[in-house]
């Protein structure tokens, strides 16, 4: 309250509190009174008080992210993918294609993404592009070369759902995991519809996502039933020009306390140059990374999508040979 705030402003507030069905704890100081309210804080709108007489501010105490958040669940949790655990012991790196494009290219890179010794592919049929002219993906025609090429090595696939009218495919198809892009953290319609199913979501921060609003994003998911969210930092937009986006390594150690759920970096989106990829995939993983999306094509100059950041499939098996000593030193393995 106020300083000066008077008796009938604090019973007014105390008032306003019980009538919302909690209770209320008043605490007088030498000069302030602070009043506490106790029980389900859902049920109070905090706008509504900070415009009652005498009120100075009103601060909520507990986290708005509930299930997501570590105090429920303190034991880090671990997201399956057909028995590939996601946030144990082991580091998972999803390797693959920016973009399906033909069946050949998809065989050649799931060859690549087995030689290397990755367990789960990525590969988009469906592209958030910034131009409407750029290459789209190849929608459904993508998943199918994705299925037929990760299916010879056993690959479960990762890829982007970017409209609700998809999922029904999506499942028919059997994508393993739901990436949602960057560019739809925030479409709280898609999150809600990725809520009711039962698979594992990939879920990246939006270009300019606080970790509290990325949090909260999660929770959409969670509220729904699906509790199988992989966080996955992609960078983040700042007044730096010289790389796409940065990549923030703080957010690793941060959202591995604020949450249970797995955490995974993507350096190919953050740095945007292949030569970037092994020196941020690496900062991730010592940070505390439970793995990586990485971007590799066959050939990277012929690349329909990203050429730029694509690592050719001997830097992948380079990069996952200095992994696993960085793994090996924090008492991991890849
Ligand atoms: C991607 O992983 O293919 C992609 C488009 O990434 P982002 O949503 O992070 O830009
Ligand atoms: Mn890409």
């Amino acid at each position: 309250m106020q300083v000066h705030a008077s008796e009938a402003q604090i019973d007014h507030v105390v008032a306003q509190i019980r009538a919302a069905g909690l209770k209320e704890h008043v605490s007088r100081g030498s000069e302030l009174v602070i009043i506490g309210a106790i029980g389900d804080e859902n049920k109070l709108d905090l706008a509504h008080f900070e415009i009652l007489p005498g009120v100075e501010r009103v601060n909520r105490v507990t986290k708005q992210y509930k299930i997501v958040s570590r105090d429920s669940h303190p034991a880090g949790s671990v997201v399956k993918v057909r028995g590939i655990a996601i946030g144990g012991p082991q580091i998972q790196v999803i390797a693959g294609p920016c973009s399906v494009e033909t069946q050949e290219q998809m065989d050649l890179a799931a060859d690549a993404v087995a030689a290397a010794g990755c367990r789960l592919m990525r590969g988009g049929a469906f592209k958030p592009r910034t131009s409407p002219y750029a290459f789209q993906g190849l929608g459904v025609t993508g998943l199918e070369y994705f299925q037929s090429a990760a299916r010879r090595h056993k690959l479960p696939v990762v890829t982007e759902l970017m409209d609700i009218r998809m999922l029904d495919t999506f499942m028919e198809y059997d994508v393993d995991v739901i990436q949602i892009g960057a560019r739809n953290m925030q479409n709280f319609d898609l999150l809600k519809e990725v809520g009711r199913v039962n698979k594992p979501i990939i879920l990246k921060r939006g270009l300019s996502a606080t970790i509290s609003e990325w949090l909260m994003a999660a929770e959409y998911i969670a509220a729904g039933g699906n509790h199988n969210i992989i966080f996955c930092e992609r960078g983040i937009r700042t007044f730096e020009t010289a790389y796409r986006n940065v990549l923030d390594v703080t957010a690793i150690p941060v959202l591995k306390r604020e949450t249970h759920l797995p955490v995974i970096v993507d350096p190919s989106h953050a740095g945007g140059k292949a030569w970037m990829v092994p020196a941020l995939a690496q900062a991730a993983i010592a940070a505390g990374a439970d793995g990586l999306l990485v971007e590799m094509h066959p050939n990277p100059c012929d690349a329909w999508c990203d050429a730029d950041q694509a690592l050719t499939p001997d830097e992948l098996k380079t990069l996952m040979v200095t992994l696993g000593a960085i793994a090996n030193a924090i008492g991991r393995s890849i």
